[in-house]
C-alpha cells in the first residue's frame, strides 16, 4: 500500500516555519555592539561540522524533497562521494562521534544546499535552547561557541524550547509509521540519508551499501 506523504510534508513545513520563527527572535534579541543581530556570518567553527542523528522517517523524506531538487551532476555526485566518505568515517570511529568534526556532505563553501529541507537540528542549533522530556531533568545549551562567546555569562532574553517542536514533530512521525506500518528504530546522519535517497531505500537499512554513483545519482537526480 502506498502511503501519500503529501500531507506530512506540510505539516512538517509549518512546525518549521515556527521554528524558524523562533529563530529569528532569538536571534533579533542577541545583539552585537554594532546592533546587528547574531548570525552565523565570519563564524570559522562551523556548527555543519557537527555530527549529528536523525531520527524520525519525515525528516527524512523532507530532505529528500530537498535533495530531489539538486539538479548540477557534478554537485550531485560531489555529495555522494562526501556521504561514503562521511560514513565511513563513522564506521571507523563509532565511539567517537561527539568529538568528531567533519563537514556535512551538503555544505558547499559555507552554505546549506538543502536549507529550506534541512532537519530541525539545524534549524535551532546555535542558539540558547532547552528540551523537557517526562523523566528527564530538563536539558539547556548555551549556543554555539561563537554565540558563548558574544554573550556567554549573561542573561538569556529568549531561550527557544524545543520541546513543542519534538512533541509535535513526534507526534507526526506516529501518524506516518502508523500509516506505513514501520515500526524499526530510526538513526541516521545526514550522510546515511543521501545514501539511503541515492539507493531509494529511505529507512530499510541501517548499513548502507556502497552508493552506485553516478548511475544511480543521474537516476534520482543527485
Ligand atoms: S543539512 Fe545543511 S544545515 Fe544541516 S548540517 Fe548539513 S549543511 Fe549544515
Amino acid at each position: 500500500m502506498s502511503v501519500d506523504i503529501t500531507p506530512y510534508i506540510s505539516k512538517l513545513s509549518e512546525i518549521f516555519n515556527a521554528s524558524d520563527a523562533l529563530y529569528l527572535k532569538s536571534q533579533n534579541s542577541y545583539l552585537t555592539t554594532a546592533g546587528e543581530a547574531f548570525s552565523c556570518t565570519g563564524c570559522l567553527d562551523n556548527c555543519c561540522t557537527t555530527v549529528f542523528y536523525h531520527y524520525t522517517l519525515i525528516e527524512y523524506f523532507y530532505l529528500a524533497e530537498g535533495l530531489s531538487q539538486i539538479m548540477d551532476p557534478e554537485m550531485a555526485e560531489t555529495i555522494a562521494e562526501r556521504s561514503q566518505a562521511y560514513f565511513m568515517e563513522i564506521v571507523r570511529n563509532p565511539f567517537k562521534t561527539d568529538s568528531l568534526r567533519i563537514m556535512c556532505p551538503l555544505n558547499f563553501d559555507g552554505k546549506c544546499v538543502v536549507y529550506q529541507n534541512r532537519p530541525l537540528i539545524c534549524r535551532v542549533h546555535g542558539v540558547p535552547s532547552s528540551l523537557s522530556q517526562p523523566g528527564k531533568a530538563v536539558q539547556r545549551w548555551d549556543g554555539c561557541k561563537k554565540f558563548v562567546e558574544l554573550h556567554g555569562g549573561k542573561d538569556f532574553p529568549v531561550v527557544i524550547d524545543r520541546t513543542p517542536f519534538y512533541a509535535q514533530i513526534a507526534a507526526l512521525e506516529g501518524q506516518l509509521r502508523k500509516e506505513m506500518v514501520f515500526f524499526q528504530k530510526y538513526r541516521k546522519t545526514i550522510a546515511e540519508m543521501v545514501i539511503d535517497f541515492i539507493k531509494d531505500e529511505p529507512f530499510l537499512s541501517n548499513t548502507p551499501a556502497q552508493p552506485t554513483c553516478p548511475g544511480a545519482c543521474q537516476k534520482k537526480g543527485i
